[in-house]
């Protein structure tokens, strides 16, 4: 299959449909799958409600077929057709968060997705992107879609076109090109069918941000490291995880340099992931500097385009520096934990 590249840089007139959009919501119609931008991570959008459809996201992915999608609106009313029932509070997060990275999980309408989109559970999850392509091309296909992220099961989110087409070129039917998406991180999913909201996986929308709005939230137990979290199948998947063994630092440069020499000493190739504070700090065969520690942003931003980047510089090992947990930090890390597959080495202190 020739994968199609639509080039849509920017939306000028909101009112005016664009051919290439057009096009790529004709072939959504049709039961193929594109690959479109959001405002976090670039997606693998299918007709939710289209079976045959949504099996080709799985085959593209190489994803497990028990590790539910998330399903993309672009108006409330496409929101409430997938849903059995809005309770007030999700309703209020939706008013204030939504467009944007918050994926709310809800009792699912029957037979209105496939039960391939949802694994089999009584939940559905449902977000509204805030990039005007995504909502635009939604819009023109009249389809709610299943999209999760645009790229290899197992390998980095794509955060630009050519991510997305150096993992899945000639998979799947087209890539509408709309430049590098905004937050870098994948969107905060949260479990809204219980009593109490619980953060199933921390994202785009931080934790105190949901707490000013609704009081109170809780999070999922084992959301880093224990396999088979029960409530978000996905969670017990590696992710995004660079070739190399990605070893999390927490410590001064000065030991991580320390372990730099010490690797390099092995006849190794080593990676170092920091930022523009540390960067003079280094010497080791390829160091990427993602971003300022002063906003946290700039480093979420360019994670993925950074663990990338370590898969061409073909390195044997990746010591990357930690990020404090606080707002974004705590998305950022929770990635950067499973790009290392748990592994952290702490510097002793005196
Ligand atoms: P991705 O599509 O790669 O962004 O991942 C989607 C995330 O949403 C995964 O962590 C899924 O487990 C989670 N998810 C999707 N649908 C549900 C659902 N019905 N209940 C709980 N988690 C869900
Ligand atoms: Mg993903």
């Amino acid at each position: 299959m020739k994968t199609r590249v639509w080039v849509v840089d920017n939306i000028v007139d909101k009112q005016r449909s664009y051919p290439q959009i057009r096009e790529a919501a004709e072939w959504l119609r049709a039961g193929e799958v594109v690959a479109f931008p959001t405002e976090t991570v670039y997606g693998l959008g299918a007709d939710a409600a289209n079976t045959e459809a949504v099996e080709k996201i799985f085959a593209a992915k190489g994803r497990p077929s028990d590790n539910p999608l998330i399903v993309h609106v672009a108006t409330m009313a496409q929101a409430e057709s997938v849903v059995a029932a809005i309770p007030p509070l999700a309703r209020t997060l939706m008013e204030r968060f939504w467009p944007g990275p918050l994926t709310l999980v809800l009792p699912k309408r029957k037979g209105a997705v496939s039960e391939r989109v949802t694994a089999g559970l009584p939940t559905v999850a449902v977000r509204m992107p805030a990039h005007p392509l995504a909502l635009a091309l939604i819009e023109e296909s009249g389809l709610a879609l299943a999209a999760p992220s645009a790229n290899r099961s197992g390998r980095p989110s794509p955060t630009t076109a050519a991510h997305v087409l150096a993992d899945l070129n000639g998979r799947i039917a087209g890539v509408m090109d709309g430049g590098p998406t905004g937050i870098g991180v994948e969107s905060t999913v949260l479990d809204c069918s219980q009593t109490v909201p619980t953060i199933l996986r921390p994202g785009g929308v931080t934790k105190e941000a949901l707490m000013k709005v609704i009081g109170h939230v809780a999070e999922a137990a084992g959301q880093e490291h224990e396999p088979g979290a029960p409530k978000a199948p996905g969670m017990k998947y590696t992710h995004y995880a660079p070739k190399a063994p990605l070893w999390i630092v927490a410590g001064s440069p000065a030991f991580l340099q320390q372990l730099v020499e010490e690797s390099r000493a092995e006849g190794k190739a080593v990676g170092v992931l920091t930022t523009e504070e540390h960067r003079g700090q280094y010497a080791a065969d390829i160091v990427i500097s993602c971003g300022t520690r002063r906003a946290l942003e700039t480093v979420a931003r360019q994670l993925y385009d950074a663990l990338r980047r370590f898969d061409d510089a073909n390195v044997d090992l990746i010591y990357s520096e930690a990020f404090p947990e606080e707002g974004i930090g705590v998305a950022l890390m929770n990635r950067l934990r499973k790009a290392a597959g748990g592994r952290v080495i702490h510097e002793q202190h005196e």
